[in-house]
């Protein structure tokens, strides 16, 4: 109805979580896999697990959030659909495990209503895993932003140059990133599915013949088992608050 997958998918796709983890538990007895393991499999409707590395509870979860907000964005149209990518916080393989997003989106919190913003911003975080086929060890995960943003020219302007500021902007050594994306809203209930989608990807890179880096157009599932364990592990460490990004909302 809202572009959300169907309960059968969300199931499907539990099942796939289980399979991989349990292949993972097999090689390296983790107690916190076989854990997750279990959570997931007892989820069901009348005691949901809550876990967001749980298919079905995240679908809960948008399903939940598209309710909420739709019927606002109908009545408030001067909106944005926004992209904030955090290229200065970008963190390795090895850093997942202890890393937690909450200072970041107290960061961005805090500078959007320095920013001036009064009305609600509302979206999503989530994380790409940029997969660097030439050199994994080079791979990075990237924690980014997709949010409706307020049309107020000014503040967005401010956002931008927040965005833009030297050390997000060459972050990555040779390169220079493009953290900020302003679009236009079509489809609400489309754009807020999206905001809140919550299933990490990757987009795979590789050096092309004429030794240029270039990534893959599409984002795909994570093909590295450790790797998409560990991204399981840490969206079960995280809560709906994490997931779902809000500022000016109180009392709505
Ligand atoms: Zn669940």
């Amino acid at each position: 109805m809202f572009n959300l997958e169907t309960i059968e998918q969300a199931q499907s796709e539990n099942v796939h979580r289980v399979k991989i983890m349990r292949k993972k538990y097999e090689s390296k007895p983790v107690p916190k896999i076989k854990k997750l393991i279990t959570v997931i499999e007892d989820c069901s409707v009348d005691t949901p697990c809550k876990s967001m590395a749980c298919a079905k509870c995240q679908r809960q979860r948008r399903q939940k959030y598209i309710e909420k907000w739709l019927p606002y964005f109908e009545n408030h149209t001067g909106y944005k659909f926004v992209t904030l990518i955090f290229y200065q916080d970008m963190i390795s393989n090895n850093e997942l495990t202890h890393w937690s997003p909450d200072n970041l989106i107290q960061r961005l919190g805090k500078a959007l209503k320095r920013m001036g913003f009064c009305d609600p911003v509302i979206g999503g975080f989530e994380m790409d895993y940029h997969r660097y086929t030439h050199n994994i060890k080079e791979s990075y995960w990237l924690p980014h932003f997709h949010l409706l943003v307020p049309d107020e020219p000014d503040n967005l302007e401010k956002l931008r140059n927040y965005m833009l500021r030297d050390k997000n902007l060459h972050a990555r050594k040779g390169r220079r990133n493009r953290p900020i994306r302003i679009d236009d809203i079509d489809e609400i209930a489309k754009v807020l599915s999206y905001c809140v989608k919550g299933f990490w990807q990757e987009i795979p890179w590789f050096i092309n013949d004429k030794g240029l880096l270039k990534k893959v157009k599409n984002k795909k599932r994570i093909t590295n088992k450790t790797v998409f364990v560990k991204s399981l592990l840490l969206l079960d460490q995280l809560k709906e608050s994490h997931l779902n990004f809000s500022v000016n909302v109180q009392n709505r």
